[in-house]
């Protein structure tokens, strides 16, 4: 991992690519959040996240996210949930994190409701998670699926559904990725007119690929290795 002086460096760096791909596509900086994935790494990168000012912290596992967590000093971070959830962790990711980016089945969706009225949380936020690279490899519900899903999440007792993640098609053609990309937001807007709601979360870009996830729309891009370096 990063040294704690690397990280501020990369973070700088970070943000200058963010900007430039505002600028790029005439969209305002302020639109698009950065999240600091802390997967692997020791509590402390959470802490630097933190300190610098970064509020959202992603993990993809709940196991891991759970003996992270009290171990972090700095206050204020919001965690997410950005890798798949099974139904048997499912109790423990809500005690866990702020937001659960990957909801993507409907067995999952009456789960976490079930489970959010049993220890009393009122409007648990989530993201329906879309393989719109449609590779099978992958989780994340089928475009076609999408609607179904959003419908069931918001009749809902305690689950509110603030936007749509993907993951960007796993190719080193742009133009491949940059679809993956586009078809979540051309879907968000169907789905908006569709089901007469607001989805105004994208979650979408990594270090890889940030760039085109922000000419296409992404509202927080979730970036690990940028910031803290490879992972063993
Ligand atoms: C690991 C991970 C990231 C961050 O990946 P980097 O390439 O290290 O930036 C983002 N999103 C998800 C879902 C991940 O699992």
């Amino acid at each position: 991992m990063n040294s704690r002086e690397n990280f501020f460096i990369s973070l700088n760096q970070v943000n200058c690519r963010i900007n430039d791909a505002c600028q790029n596509c005439g969209r305002d900086p302020g639109e698009v959040k950065l999240m600091a994935v802390t997967k692997t790494h020791p509590a402390e990168a959470a802490d630097w996240a933190v300190e610098a000012g970064l509020r959202h912290i992603g993990e993809n596992r709940v196991q891991e996210a759970a003996a992270k967590r009290p171990e972090v000093r700095q206050a204020g971070g919001f965690w997410e949930l950005i890798g798949p959830l099974q139904r048997n962790k499912a109790r423990l990711a809500l005690e866990t994190v702020d937001r659960i980016q990957t909801v993507d089945r409907l067995k999952l969706v009456s789960a976490l409701d079930r489970l959010c009225g049993e220890i009393g949380k009122e409007s648990f936020p989530v993201l329906l998670q879309v393989n719109t690279a449609e590779d099978p490899a992958k989780h994340g519900c089928a475009i076609e699926e999408a609607e179904g899903l959003v419908e069931a999440i918001r009749s809902s007792e305690h689950l509110r559904l603030e936007g749509l993640m993907t993951i960007g098609e796993l190719t080193e053609d742009p133009v491949r990725i940059r679809a993956t990309f586009r078809r979540l937001r051309e879907l968000r807007d169907r789905l908006e007119r569709a089901c007469g709601l607001k989805l105004p979360e994208l979650s979408m870009g990594m270090t890889g690929d940030l760039e085109l996830a922000i000419e296409e729309g992404s509202t927080l891009v979730r970036v690990g290795s940028a910031l803290f370096g490879t992972r063993l």
